[in-house]
């Protein structure tokens, strides 16, 4: 059987995010390469941070997706370098974390202290309320204005 990259590529675009389903790897920018050698596949992933534990499943989220469509030989490699950079998220990843009410993340690893655009109602008057939000990948934050709290995605 032929393994054709780009029919990889679309299985794996439906592979979300554990913590943020509505990303999927690509909206992500995760996925750094498929490679195909025969009958095996290798993917190649960056993960948003160094240890982030959703990695895990997402590495096998994407097995399982492939394994369901009859793909056996799989191997997943993660890339550290070079890091992962907000860069690599799309515009549309981006478009739809904030829709989801999560403020999209300005620079790598960064955690502003103030400035994150509230996702709510777009004020920049916001303050930085926790380091850690719901999970260890988000911050959490306030909003001045419409005194609503909003994750701030920092990793992953
Ligand atoms: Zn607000």
């Amino acid at each position: 059987m032929d393994i054709s990259k780009e029919k990889i590529r679309q299985l794996l675009s439906t592979v979300t995010d554990p913590e943020v389903p509505v990303l999927t790897i690509m909206d992500l920018g995760i996925l750094r390469d498929v490679k195909v050698d025969g009958e095996q596949i290798e993917i190649i992933i960056t993960p948003t941070y160094t240890g982030c534990p959703a990695m895990d499943m997402i590495s096998m989220n994407i097995k399982l997706a492939l394994i369901e469509h009859g793909y056996t030989h799989i191997k997943i490699t993660t890339v550290l370098s070079p890091a992962w950079t907000t860069d690599w998220m799309s515009d549309e990843g981006k478009r739809k974390l904030k829709e989801y009410g999560i403020a999209a993340p300005d620079k790598k690893f960064s955690i502003p202290k103030d400035g994150v655009e509230c996702p709510l109602c777009n004020s920049t008057t916001t303050r930085l309320v926790s380091e850690f939000g719901s999970t260890a990948c988000k911050a959490l934050y306030q909003c001045n204005d419409c005194k609503e709290p909003f994750d701030y995605f920092k990793c992953h």
